[in-house]
């Protein structure tokens, strides 16, 4: 079985820049990723808020360019998926393109779409109700289109999809966003943007495709339809843990606790980015996450070594 120093699971910002750090102090580094390498970023088209690029960059080049950094400093990397880690040192990693063994672990897994869970969600994904604006919203140019969620991420879908419907009604649970200050002052100067206040969506409705969106006033509890063909789900992301109960302490909302050098509840074991309990979330956080935790890897195999 191959040996590894660190192997490092997800290829986000936070595995990529992990890989990065180890690669570059000399420790033998494998990252395994089962999609995109950049991951949830490649989704992104204008990243406004990472330092170094005024102008802003796009997600899909950013983690292109993290990629090839990590890549060109010896970082080994495969595209597979982690199934299994075994409790007792050294782990050995398993996946679906083999089994490896590393002193040291860095999660990175990242999360996922949180989903509404509610009838007809699931059967008309693709057909209409999407999680991606940027991938998706092109197909619903002159149609009428709604986001659920009233945080960052619905508020900018909610402005990139306004380029190409003709309407964008955004279904929010309270009657105040959550998105931040900027955010919200151009959601509310765009006239395609109409809000609709404290309501939940209770069934995606349509045969082959989505037809609309069964309503529900949480004030009121009056239910109403709204007809729309497409819409993105944005009520923020779950972290992608499941795979880490039996091995980590894990709090309320899936997140894994660490402590401030990233460390978790194993020896060896550290996490980094949006999978980390009070993670802000954000790339930028995601690529210091990454750091520390390549760090305190290395000094770990330094120590025990
Ligand atoms: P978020 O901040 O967690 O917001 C999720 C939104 O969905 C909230 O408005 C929430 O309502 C709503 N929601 C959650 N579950 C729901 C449900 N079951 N039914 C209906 N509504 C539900 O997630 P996010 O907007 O994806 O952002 C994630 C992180 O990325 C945040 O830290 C955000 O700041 C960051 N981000 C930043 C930017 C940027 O431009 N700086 C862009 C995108 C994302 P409540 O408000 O009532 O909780």
């Amino acid at each position: 079985m191959k040996k590894y120093d660190v192997i490092i699971i997800g290829g986000g910002p936070a595995g990529l820049t992990a890989g990065i750090y180890t690669s570059r102090a000399g420790l033998k580094s494998l990252l395994v990723e089962r999609g995109m390498f950049g991951g949830q970023i490649v989704n992104a088209t204008l990243i406004e808020n990472y330092p170094g690029f005024p102008d802003g960059i796009s997600g899909y080049e950013l983690g292109s360019r993290m990629h090839q950094q990590a890549v060109k400093f010896g970082l080994e990397v495969t595209t597979a998926e982690m199934t299994d880690i075994t409790q007792t040192q050294p782990y050995e990693v398993s996946t679906t393109e083999g089994n490896f063994e590393a002193t040291t672990i860095i999660i990175a897994a990242g999360s996922e779409y949180r989903k509404l869970d509610v009838p007809g969600e699931e059967r008309l994904s693709g057909h209409g109700v999407s999680y991606c604006a940027t991938c998706d919203g092109f197909l619903f140019r002159g149609r009428d289109v709604a986001v659920v969620g009233g945080g960052n991420t619905a508020i900018t879908d909610a402005l990139e999809l306004s380029q190409h419907a003709s309407k964008v009604y955004v279904i929010h649970r309270r009657d105040q966003l959550r998105a931040g200050e900027i955010l919200r002052q151009r959601a509310f100067a765009q006239p395609k943007l109409e809000f609709i206040w404290n309501s939940v969506v209770e069934e995606a409705q349509g045969e082959e495709m989505l037809s609309g969106l069964k309503l529900r006033d949480v004030k009121t509890g009056r239910q109403s339809t709204l007809e729309v063909a497409g819409a993105f789900i944005a009520t923020g992301f779950m972290p992608n843990s499941q795979r880490f109960f039996n091995l980590l302490e894990i709090d309320d909302a899936g997140h894994i606790v660490t402590d401030e050098v990233m460390a978790t509840s194993a020896p060896g074991i550290f996490a980094a980015g949006d999978i980390r309990r009070s993670s802000a979330r954000q790339i930028a956080s995601a690529v210091g996450d990454g750091v520390t935790a390549a760090t305190a890897a290395f000094k770990y195999i330094q120590e025990t070594g």
